[in-house]
């Protein structure tokens, strides 16, 4: 492959605030490079379909604010067979597309492994995710958003929650990981956590009853991660009206309230920078990683790291909140 002249961009699976700054970041740094940008709108979907339009540093002015992406984002079943990837492919070459780069979670860089695997194109992946679950990154773009607007919604429940001396169960999103619903319980002073992570550790419901979480309190709020395997919010809250009659419950799905709104300073400059990492990348002729972020120092991840590990909860986190909400 010869060096790239020009850039496609694209936005794909669930999006996350702070996308539309990542978008103007790679577009303009590729710019600066003297490299074209070829925005491709709905995910793997636009490059199947061509929907795909050059982009100058106007296009992307006045979006660094904007939560959701101005691309637009899908999910594409046909880029998951060989047919699919190959149009994809072929599309690419007649707009003549030298590199792709992907924001997106584990599924789109799921994607963009195997479409690099089986074509010789440069792919290089963003994570936007408000889940976190990235592994070989420390954020994700768009988590922090989420976490504010996680911590905002659950402050005004306190307040009904107080003034009724009441149990809540919040929802919150995370997929198949407790970062949104650990991390948030500490920033809002929740009681309790309970996260996919330990589901088949521990009973967390049990353990969270046991330590006498009504000792002192006139309101208890636990965060639950939507996980399936955990059953979600609704699921604890039926247990306790079933084997603890004597609270009295309520549960709140905070839902997609959380993958929107302005994206906060954090998202921002995360973007920015991993967007202008991933130019980097390019010139540098780096192929199929991941931009992350690890001790505020840009890193770049071979996609087969990024995909295939988990990323862990810090135990110290799970301490921390035990030891906080007594
Ligand atoms: P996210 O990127 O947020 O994890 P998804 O898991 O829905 O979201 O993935 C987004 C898109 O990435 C899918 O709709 C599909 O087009 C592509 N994709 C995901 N997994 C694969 C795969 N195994 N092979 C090819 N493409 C994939």
């Amino acid at each position: 492959m010869g060096t790239v002249k020009c850039i496609g961009i694209l936005t794909s699976g669930g999006d996350a605030p702070g996308m539309n700054a990542a978008i103007r970041a790679v577009t303009r740094a590729a710019i600066c490079n003297g490299l074209k940008v070829k925005a491709i709108y709905r995910g793997y979907k636009g490059l199947i379909t061509k929907e795909i339009e050059e982009f100058k540093s106007q296009n992307v002015s006045n979006i660094i604010q904007q939560g959701g992406t101005i691309l637009k984002t899908s999910r594409c079943e046909e880029f998951m067979t060989p047919e699919g990837r190959k149009i994809a492919y072929d599309n690419m070459m007649e707009e003549q597309i030298d590199a792709l780069i992907i924001i997106g979670g584990d599924g789109s860089l799921t994607g963009a492994r195997l479409f690099a695997q089986e074509y010789d194109v440069s792919c290089i992946g963003l994570p936007g995710t408000i889940d976190n679950d990235l592994f070989g990154t420390d954020f994700t773009i768009g988590y922090d958003t989420a976490l504010n607007t996680i911590i905002e919604a659950v402050d005004k429940i306190r307040d009904t929650a107080t003034s009724h001396e009441r149990l809540f169960f919040i929802e919150v999103m995370g997929r198949d990981s407790g970062f949104l619903a650990l991390n948030g319980a500490i920033a809002s002073g929740a009681e309790a956590a309970i996260i996919p992570e330990f589901e088949t550790k521990f009973d967390q419901l049990e353990e969270f009853i046991k330590n006498g979480f009504r000792k002192s309190k006139n309101s208890s709020i636990v965060l639950v991660a939507e996980s399936p395997s955990l059953g979600g919010a609704m699921h604890y809250a039926e247990r306790v009206k079933k084997e603890y009659p004597q609270y009295d419950v309520r549960v709140t799905i905070l839902g997609y309230l959380q993958r929107g709104g302005s994206p906060t300073a954090r998202d921002r400059i995360l973007a920015s920078r991993l967007g202008a990492a991933a130019i980097d990348a390019i010139m540098e002729g780096q192929r199929n990683v991941m931009i992350g972020i690890e001790d505020d120092q840009i890193v770049n991840v071979p996609f087969s790291k990024a995909i295939k590990n988990d990323k862990p909860i810090e135990q110290d986190l799970v301490n921390l909140l035990k030891e906080l909400s007594i």
